[in-house]
């Protein structure tokens, strides 16, 4: 059987497409039929909300799996698109750098949990704007790290950042822990520096960049107000064909074989 794969989607900036990236890479997956799991990591909640799960239909949240002796399957939750699973988060989440600092292995709970995790299961991890006891976390359960990069004067400086926090996990926790690949969102191709962006992140990261760009589309803005991922509110749009083709490069990329659920 399969094993599962676990990617956190990090990058210590907000705003740069982790969510969006979360929530349409994990619906293209699952309709494609691969069994995907959200993982909520963000106290904001907005991979929650963005699937359509109210606040009040939140009874089990990540912060339970995370604190609590809930098992994954204890707080996991249907999304309106089949084979897909989100465990959701509310703004509680926020205290758990705090909660948590005198837990014991605290940078591994989210580790042990994912291990429950159904055989051939492809978990993603959306993982708030920084690099705190969330993000440590997700990176020390993942196998790879998946980069959203917004195409952006300072998109790289940051990204330095971040490739020397993976560097340090791998070196106290987690080994394996790989780069899957950076993505670059929200690029408009009338833009210069979208285009300069793109070209100096490709001279620099190489194959690391996945040949996919999303685009800056505006039905994937609107999107997440109608609560649902935009493969689902337009199918027929630029930003829903892009994550679908982004879908298929990473599946392939990530070898990920499937299983239905
Ligand atoms: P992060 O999770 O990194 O903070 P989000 O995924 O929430 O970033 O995206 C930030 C904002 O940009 C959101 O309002 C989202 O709807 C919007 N957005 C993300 N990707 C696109 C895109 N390709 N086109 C237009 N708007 C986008
Ligand atoms: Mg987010």
């Amino acid at each position: 059987m399969a094993q599962s794969s676990v990617v956190a989607i990090a990058n210590q900036k907000g705003g740069v497409g982790k969510t969006t990236t979360a929530i349409n890479l994990g619906a293209a997956l699952a309709m494609d039929g691969h069994r995907t799991i959200l993982i909520d990591l963000d106290p904001q909640g907005n991979a929650s909300t963005g699937l359509g799960i109210d606040v009040e239909q939140r009874n089990k949240t990540v912060y339970d799996l995370l604190a609590g002796p809930e098992s994954l399957e204890d707080c996991w939750m249907p999304t309106p698109i089949q084979n897909l699973r989100i465990v959701p988060a509310t703004p509680d989440l926020s205290s758990a750098d705090v909660d948590l600092a005198q837990t014991k292995d605290r940078t591994r709970l989210l580790q042990r949990k994912l291990e429950q995790a159904p055989q051939g299961s492809i978990i993603l991890i959306d993982c708030p704007p920084a690099l705190g006891l969330l993000t440590l976390n997700a990176m020390i359960a993942a196998d790879g790290v998946l980069v959203p990069l917004q195409a952006e004067f300072y998109a790289l400086e940051g990204l330095s950042q971040l490739l020397t926090t993976v560097k340090h996990v791998r070196q106290s926790g987690n080994p394996n822990l790989r780069v899957n690949g950076v993505l670059l969102t929200m690029s408009d191709y009338r833009n210069n520096l979208s285009q300069q962006v793109e070209a100096d992140a490709r001279a620099t990261l190489g194959d690391l960049v996945f040949p996919t760009v999303i685009p800056r589309n505006v039905r994937v803005s609107e999107a997440p107000s109608f609560a649902q991922p935009v493969l689902l509110y337009d199918p027929a749009s630029k930003g829903s064909a892009a994550y679908r083709q982004f879908a298929t490069e990473f599946a392939a990329r990530l070898k990920l074989s499937k299983e239905e659920a």
